[in-house]
């Protein structure tokens, strides 16, 4: 076997249908008294249940986050945190509320337990973001990583298909890139692997059947590996391009990944043997490329950029954008290769069989 180094890192989970009903317990073993609770407007009324159970520890709620934190809803937050002499936040929906509690962890110090509803995996990772004047910041600081993850699948059961499906591709996106980043190491392939694996067999039952608990369990289960694959090692052309794409063009977050990635998997195929093999076993196909498109397809995500609001006017920018700077890919970056790239992914083709090069 190779050396590798693998970073651990801190954060304690409790998983399974119900376990939010620990939340009071955890909420003590963190000493917090005067906790604030972060979510979307659309999930105001679970965070209110939460509070309901934390008998007289919740000192105030903050229903505002919305994607990609912008820096006044942050600063807004951080005042009501401030105001309220917070000593803990409580992080309760998708990548959005969490990145939120990241913020206020960032700026104040505060601790977060955070209990996902999605499958974006931020609340296992030590990444934050902040989005000014357009522009997302990102980091890393071990500050912002939840103390305590509540992972129940039941909070997940109002999740439509429409958002999960694509949640759930989001975080197979972070295991294929786990695979063949440049600091993969045994232990993170490990998790990418059986992501894959739980993620791929778990969406298209949700989709069929979102009241499937034990489908929830798997993907959240799949979402968890994901995210953990994430935070511990470095991403690559997918993740530059997807933030790209989000970022500079306000596209939707997880669609746009499930677009990109079988065109990304298809332009790395050949430069990843190792990883497409791991990726055809979890997946249980013969090309991960195609696998990753008739996945999207199954579970009724989008497959082209025109379809989720890219216009085909910005796509030499976004080409431009996206290969300034260099970075890790296991296939050398060409501008030329990523235009090619984005113009598939804009019209929704399939990806480049096994074979042909961008
Ligand atoms: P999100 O948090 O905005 O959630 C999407 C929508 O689903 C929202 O309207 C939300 O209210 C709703 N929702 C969430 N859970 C629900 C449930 N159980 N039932 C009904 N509705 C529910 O988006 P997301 O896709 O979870 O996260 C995307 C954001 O997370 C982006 O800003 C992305 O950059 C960030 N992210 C960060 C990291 C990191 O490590 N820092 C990792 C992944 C994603």
């Amino acid at each position: 076997m190779d050396s590798f180094v693998y970073d651990g890192l801190p954060s304690r989970v409790i998983f399974g249908a119900g376990s939010v009903a620990r939340i009071g317990d955890e909420v003590a073993r963190l000493g917090a008294t005067k906790i604030l609770v972060l979510s979307t407007p659309r999930q105001r009324a679970v965070a209110d249940a939460i509070a309901a159970q934390l008998s007289g520890r919740v000192a105030g709620m903050f229903d505002g986050a919305v994607m990609h934190v912008p820096a006044p809803v942050a600063a807004s937050a951080c005042a009501r945190a401030e105001q309220l002499g917070a000593d803990a936040c409580i992080a309760l929906g998708g990548g959005s509320p969490i990145g939120l509690g990241k913020a206020v962890a960032l700026r104040l110090g505060l601790p977060i337990l955070a209990v996902p509803t999605t499958y974006a995996g931020s609340e296992m990772t030590p990444i934050w973001g902040l989005t000014e004047d357009g522009v997302k910041r990102t980091g890393r600081d071990l500050a912002v990583l939840p103390k305590t993850v509540i992972y129940d699948p039941e909070l997940t059961l109002s999740l439509p298909p429409a958002i999960a499906g694509p949640s759930g591709i989001n975080a197979i996106a972070h295991c294929v890139e786990a695979l063949y980043s440049d600091t993969a190491n045994p232990i993170t392939s490990l998790m990418a692997r059986e992501g894959i694996a739980a993620l791929a067999r778990s969406l298209p039952a949700i989709v069929a059947d979102p009241g499937d608990v034990s489908a929830r369990s798997d993907a959240l289960y799949g979402a968890w590996l994901a995210g953990a694959s994430l935070a511990s090692v470095g991403m690559a052309l997918h993740h530059k391009l997807s933030h790209t794409l989000g970022g500079s063009f306000g596209l939707p977050h997880a669609q746009t990944h499930c677009v990109l990635l079988p065109h990304v998997a298809a332009f790395n195929r050949s430069a990843a043997p190792a990883a497409m093999d791991s990726i055809s076993r979890a997946l249980g196909v013969a090309d991960p490329p195609s696998g990753l498109r008739d996945l999207a397809r199954a579970i009724g995500a989008p497959t082209s950029l025109k379809e989720i609001g890219m216009a085909e006017a910005d796509l030499d920018q976004a080409a431009e954008l996206a290969t300034q700077r260099p970075y890790y890919n296991p296939r050398p970056v060409t501008r030329a290769a990523i235009r090619q790239l984005l113009d598939d992914a804009f019209y929704g083709r399939p990806p480049i069989p096994a074979g042909d090069s961008v």
